[in-house]
């Protein structure tokens, strides 16, 4: 080549690398030009530069023909070329062969020997385990490569975690020589996506001890295991981090500040986080509407659902389920009804299972339990548990036993293992006075071996979580928490009249145990713990996996009123404010 070509070639190769990250155009108008003064095909450094440009710019896809014309052109690959062309593959699985190229690229770079270029190698291992979807190859790659960096094992840590296995990702985390703020937040997003709030919060403070500055990924990871904990205390710890470092609140760290304060029972904050937003997405609105309407705040929930849609925001499918919920908790049911119809009518969206089920709560809690069950009957799909057991809490609170049968032999069909459906049956029965049918469920659910899961509470004092599983006696402090329960029962027995309510108790307890296992019904230890070691009027949060049960709502509303406690429960469905001796989901839950 000569030396005013090598000159156009670097001046060719700096116009592309201004066109990273932007608009496809302008690239293929270069690459004719390339192409048209026979440049294209001498020079391997024009095809890297055509191909890293194209690789962040709207057509990915468009830079797979570049690596055949430079094969062609009798150009061999080097190390910069196949990191760009691979992450053009990974951002194209629709096209044709796209896994097959992948795999021809890797036997390229095998044979002429790139694999030992760290960003070769761990682009490999990046599509292995993703466009691929292999992850023990990239595994293998990881295990047998002579250069890896943390970018490597952050990789495979994010791989692992969406594929579900939290504990590899942990090992690989544990082993990594040197980590880095991206090791940190995939490390806590892994656990968060698992649902392990409160070891995501460990790995957060552990970052912490070692002098790592948080990056924005993380912030949300936290912030969204603080949500499913009910941290609040930590949660606002990130709150006051992001206002000290004047961090900039974007779409994704403002939505997930909203998401924590509704989920830890704050929704006002919450609100004034979202109101003091420049940039929102429909995410963001549906956070606010949900946690508004999860709050029992229906009509301001369904005030900013109109909000959204006059502004223009075309609400999504989940954006209806926060509306309908809406809905539910304030008995609108025609607004309801018209919210359903607009989905499909106005904005084009199919309701999905998760609309139908907002219908049927919402017609079943309002006493129109035939309507509802129509509605299951005229469903297109097959109804799920959560379908039936929003009939069921119908049938509950209406007292209507002869549906209750109806639903439960469908349900206990879907779900045959878990106590759920048998449990609300039983309460069922008793409520309406059919003791022995209510016992023979105790023997059903015997010979059908179903499992328990058990009752488990999160309380977060002085901001540490603690957590509670029913008759589980291990925490430090249950001396302390066993005398206080007594103390609440003495108290709530003489001044409010208190009696069990011993229907609730699993049962396959014998008779003289069941009072003793009500009392350590998780969510009764967590109220013990924090009315020893809290202030007064501090209010009282904790968050449960199951559904409350009815004993343990009626003694918080007793708790509420004889220690003057505001009490916040969120429970699997909704959140309880006790106050005063009442709750505000009106007993209906
Ligand atoms: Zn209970
Ligand atoms: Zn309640």
């Amino acid at each position: 080549m000569l030396r005013h070509e090598m000159a156009a070639v670097g001046r060719y190769a700096e116009l592309l690398a201004r066109c990273r990250g932007g608009d496809a155009r302008p690239i293929a108008r270069i690459q004719a030009a390339l192409i048209t003064s026979g440049l294209l095909r001498r020079s391997v450094e024009l095809h890297d530069a055509l191909i890293r440009a194209l690789a962040s710019s709207g057509r990915p896809h468009a830079a797979l023909p570049l690596y055949a014309h430079l094969l062609r052109a009798g150009l061999r690959p080097t190390p910069h070329t196949l990191p760009s062309l691979l992450k053009s593959l990974a951002l194209s699985p629709a096209v044709p062969g796209a896994r097959r190229l992948a795999l021809a690229v890797h036997a390229h770079a095998l044979r002429l020997g790139l694999t030992g270029f760290l960003l070769v190698n761990n682009a490999l291992i990046r599509v292995h385990a993703g466009l691929l979807d292999r992850l023990p190859d990239a595994h293998l790659l990881l295990r047998t490569s002579a250069s890896v960096d943390a970018s490597t094992f952050n990789t495979l840590i994010t791989a692992h975690a969406r594929a579900g296995r939290v504990a590899d990702a942990r090992s690989l985390f544990d082993e990594m020589p040197t980590r880095n703020v991206v090791s940190w937040s995939a490390m806590v997003n892994a656990y968060v996506q698992a649902g392990d709030g409160r070891e995501a919060l460990l790995v957060f403070s552990r970052m912490q001890d070692q002098g790592v500055s948080p990056d924005d990924t993380v912030l949300v990871g936290v912030l969204a295991a603080c949500a499913q904990l009910g941290a609040l205390e930590q949660g606002k710890w990130v709150h006051g981090y992001l206002k000290a470092t004047s961090t900039r609140i974007t779409v994704f760290l403002g939505t997930a500040l909203v998401d924590m304060y509704a989920k830890c029972g704050e929704v006002q904050l919450g609100m004034e986080v979202f109101e003091g937003m420049k940039d929102k997405n429909v995410l963001t609105w549906t956070t606010m509407i949900k946690g508004l309407a999860m709050h029992g705040r229906g009509s301001d929930s369904l005030r900013l659902f109109s909000r959204m849609e006059s502004l223009g925001v075309k609400p999504d499918d989940i954006a209806f389920i926060g509306a309908l919920c809406a809905c539910t908790h304030t008995g609108l049911v025609d607004k309801g009804r018209e919210l359903f119809d607009s989905m499909l009518n106005r904005y084009g969206i199919k309701p999905k299972i998760e609309h139908y089920g907002c219908m049927v709560d919402l017609l079943a809690r309002n006493g129109l339990l035939s309507e509802a069950r129509d509605m299951v009957h005229k469903m297109p799909m097959k109804p799920d548990a959560l379908i039936w057991g929003a009939l069921m809490a119908g049938c509950r609170f209406h007292k209507n036993v002869e549906l209750a049968e109806y639903v439960i032999k469908h349900w206990i069909e879907l779900e045959p293992h878990k106590s759920g459906a048998y449990v609300l049956l039983a309460n069922i029965y008793s409520a309406s006075g059919r003791h022995a049918s209510a016992k023979e469920i105790r023997y059903v659910m015997r010979d059908k071996g179903v499992e328990k899961i058990p009752g488990c509470s999160n309380v977060e004092i002085k901001g540490v979580v603690h957590q509670f599983i029913a008759g589980d006696l291990s925490h430090p402090c249950i001396k302390d928490i066993l005398t206080k329960w007594y103390e609440i029962d003495t108290r709530i027995r003489l001044e409010e009249g208190y009696i069990p309510d011993r229907k609730e108790v699993l049962l396959d307890i014998e008779e003289e145990e069941k009072e003793g296992a009500l009392s350590r019904h998780s969510e009764k230890l967590a109220i013990a713990f924090a009315l020893i070691s809290t202030s007064d009027n501090t209010p009282i949060r904790i968050v449960k996996n199951l559904r409350v049960c009815q004993d343990c709502h009626h003694v918080t509303k007793l708790i509420s009123k004889v220690y003057g406690r505001e009490i916040i429960v969120r429970d699997r469905a909704r959140f309880h404010l006790f106050k005063d001796g009442t709750c505000s989901c009106k007993d209906y839950w």
